[in-house]
């Protein structure tokens, strides 16, 4: 008979002051979290129904002793920028003599030994979560089970969405592939998740939808997926023309955001079908404007076409283009700061994510900088900060700071006059998104008035009051979307003024 009655799955918290966790701007539309776990609640769907279980996300509330008090068992999921808490978590747990499960990025990836952890289950859960819920319930689970297999997306789990606070995040989130066919040196999805990306069925996507929608979630939600068009074909003919048709029988309860390869601007019926169900924002490694970097590091797609052309083009679908921005690859030259930033501003890319590049365990990267002996030790997983990079950059150190801080600080000025320029550019093409426009909802009313409140009294406060006189005029229906640009300039601000006043930790 199992001892296991009850099971807490602990989210340990992510690092704050980040340029992801947007937590400046969450402020402003009373949520704490920008996304759920969605790996911890794809875990719970595979631990058998008489067995009780609850969720801690420590970016809601951190973890009480009381939390762990009620548990048997506690299974824990990171990714490698939460190791710190992670190892907290752990701890408490061990001390309070639970049984202790881990999984996740965090672990699979990690080169060194992990402590206070019973169990361990590697790569993608849905391969072993039942035989280690069998043994754990008997009594005899094995220190560690790996995947050995990458599974059939199509027989996997819905999420167990019921158990988050829904209201707290400004984001649901869902999965529809595993892999990428390219082979970025710097990448390791491909090298977990594999070249050939598997998908789920459109009716196993709409499962997940309708139990999102079943739990009144209305709004955003972020295709998780690493390259959402990684299988082209499988997209457009088997999940797009079922979504649009989820979408418009509901009146379009959701709004889409995803992250893809550049190469989605070759395709117009793919554009055309992600624009009717209402996908509104794209998230695109660009990387870098240097043909030769992008040659150095495998980006093949990237180097095919014109990039400034291609992002023109995904934005005059309606989508906004976020970009990944990478400097300190061996080919960057001395100009890289401001090439980058020409690029940024031309292109019209209000948040442009720009980090240093970092070699991850497991990567091409990584295997090349060993053999060149140039690994200088493990990265935390954080490459949007004023540390250094975790190798021998061909760049001295003190170049890339420099050139680093000249992109930060001018893409987000004090004024956020470049930041502001940028947004008006994407909320001039909005309009051709049938989905954009908008009657302005509750919470993006209380988000206005905290704004208005508020922003016009910041060190960018004139810009800022520019920019929502000019889209109040201009951009009427879209305006919400005028608001969020708003609030997430506050986000970025703040953030990049930590960054910048960081001392930077050189390497001698
Ligand atoms: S396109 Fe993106 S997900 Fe695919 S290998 Fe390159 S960086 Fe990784």
């Amino acid at each position: 008979m199992s001892s296991v009655k009850n099971i807490l799955l602990v989210y340990p918290q992510v690092p704050k002051n980040t340029y992801w966790g947007f937590q400046h701007a969450l402020k402003f539309i009373g949520k704490k979290s920008s996304m759920p776990p969605l790996g911890l609640i794809t875990v719970a769907a595979y631990i058998p129904g008489h067995i009780n279980v609850r969720l801690v996300d420590e970016n809601l509330a951190l973890l009480k002793d009381s939390d762990i008090a009620w548990a048997d068992a506690v299974f824990i999921s990171a990714m490698i920028v939460q190791k710190d808490s992670f190892e907290r978590v752990a701890a408490l747990s061990k001390k309070a003599g639970k049984i202790v499960v881990a999984g996740g990025p965090h672990v699979t990836s990690s080169l060194e030994p992990i402590q206070n952890v019973d169990h361990f289950v590697l790569g993608e859960a849905e391969g072993v979560m039942e035989d280690f819920m069998q043994d754990l319930e008997q009594g005899c689970a094995k220190p560690v089970y790996r995947a050995e297999k990458r599974p059939d997306l199509a027989f996997t789990r819905t999420p167990r969405y019921e158990l988050l606070k829904l209201k707290s995040y400004a984001s649901m989130a869902v999965q529809y592939s595993r892999g990428c066919p390219f082979r970025c040196e710097f990448c390791d999805i491909w090298k977990v998740y594999g070249n050939r990306p598997r998908v789920k069925p459109a009716e196993r996507m709409l499962a997940e939808l309708n139990a999102l929608h079943a739990l009144n979630w209305r709004g955003a939600v972020f295709m998780v997926d690493d390259n959402f068009i990684g299988n082209k074909g499988q997209v457009k003919r088997n999940l797009l023309p079922a979504l649009i048709a989820w979408q418009k029988e509901r009146r379009y309860p959701f709004k889409f955001y995803t992250e893809a390869s550049i190469n989605l601007a070759d395709d117009d019926a793919l554009l055309e079908s992600m624009r009717h169900a209402a996908f509104n924002e794209v998230f695109i490694g660009i990387e870098t404007p240097s043909v030769e970097s992008l040659a150095e590091t495998g980006k093949v797609q990237n180097l095919k076409t014109d990039m400034a052309k291609a992002i023109r083009k995904i934005q005059n679908y309606g989508m906004e283009v976020m970009g990944g921005f990478i400097l300190g690859f061996d080919s960057d030259t001395d100009d890289i700061a401001d090439r980058q930033i020409a690029f940024i501003q031309q292109a019209g890319i209000p948040r442009a994510m720009v980090g240093l590049l970092i070699a991850l365990p497991g990567t091409d990267l990584h295997e090349r900088l060993v053999r060149e002996d140039r690994i200088l030790g493990r990265s935390d997983g954080n490459n949007v900060s004023c540390a250094a990079a975790n190798f021998k950059t061909r760049q001295s150190p003190e170049a890339l700071q420099a050139g680093y801080r000249k992109v930060l600080s001018t893409i987000y000025d004090k004024s956020l006059k470049n930041y502001f320029s940028r947004c008006n550019r994407v909320l001039d093409t909005l309009k051709e998104n049938p989905h954009a426009g908008r009657r302005i909802k509750l919470t993006e009313l209380r988000a206005l008035i905290g704004s208005l409140l508020r922003q016009p009294f910041t060190p960018y406060g004139w810009q800022y009051v520019k920019f929502i006189a000019r889209n109040l005029l201009k951009n009427t229906g879209s305006f919400p979307e005028a608001v969020k640009f708003s609030i997430l300039g506050h986000h970025l601000h703040i953030i990049t003024r930590k960054v910048l006043a960081d001392r930077p930790m050189l390497e001698a």
